[in-house]
């Protein structure tokens, strides 16, 4: 089946702490055409987060209106907040012709992968669980049981990497964006994408 003029659906997952959100910043930031998914979760905003930018903040009654509604592609537990993908908003996007890509757990992504959608998944891991700890404590204000229950969670997540399409280890910000910018790049050129522009191409010859 072609897939032309259907956008890429990219999912990211990965351990809180290893960068994945800066990542995909970045590379959203570099790529024209390319669109963060605006997740649903019932936590409240954090300091500095937006409504309807960093999320859209509904209160967990909402959302679980909207899980019975099967208005989302998947959703997770996380933490103890819930959080879902719109499955409208991420198919308008799609069908539109945009890339879309989704920042999600472990659990969200088999979800998707569940359903049959044709997606290309990356998993993002630190270079270490040392180099993940070190992260985690620098860059929050979280208590050490908040940090030691992330580290247990991080530990069952890396070890659900061979369940993605590709690995980006985030040992430095520019070469895993790079590395991250490559994927998207392949995904574009694959053949399903492009054999009626190279049809096209073709019949110039005629
Ligand atoms: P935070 O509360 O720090 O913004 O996000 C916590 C975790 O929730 C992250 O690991 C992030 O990947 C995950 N997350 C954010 N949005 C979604 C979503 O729509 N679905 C799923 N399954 N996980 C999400």
């Amino acid at each position: 089946m072609s897939n032309e003029g259907r956008g890429i659906l990219l999912i990211v997952s990965a351990p809180s702490g290893a960068g994945k959100t800066t990542l995909v910043e970045k590379l959203v930031a570099l790529m024209p055409g390319l669109k963060m998914s605006r997740s649903y979760t019932s936590r409240r905003a954090r300091e500095g987060e937006t409504d309807g930018v960093d999320y859209n903040f509904v209160a967990r009654r909402q959302f679980e209106t909207m899980v019975a509604g099967g208005e989302f592609l998947e959703w997770a537990d996380v933490f103890g907040n819930l959080y879902g993908t719109s499955a409208g908003d991420t198919e308008h996007l799609l069908t539109a012709g945009h890339d879309v890509v989704l920042v999600i757990d472990v659990q969200g992504a088999r979800q998707v992968r569940r359903r049959g959608l044709d997606a290309v998944t990356v998993f993002v891991m630190p270079p270490s669980s040392a180099i993940l700890e070190q992260r985690l404590r620098g860059r929050s204000k979280d208590t050490e049981e908040a940090i030691q229950r992330r580290l247990t969670v991080a530990r069952e997540e890396v070890a659900s990497f061979s369940e993605y399409d590709f690995i980006v280890i985030n040992d430095e910000l520019v070469g895993a964006v790079d590395r991250l910018r490559g994927i998207v790049l392949a995904e574009r050129a694959r053949l399903a994408r492009m054999s009626g522009v190279a049809g096209d191409i073709v019949r110039t010859f005629e």
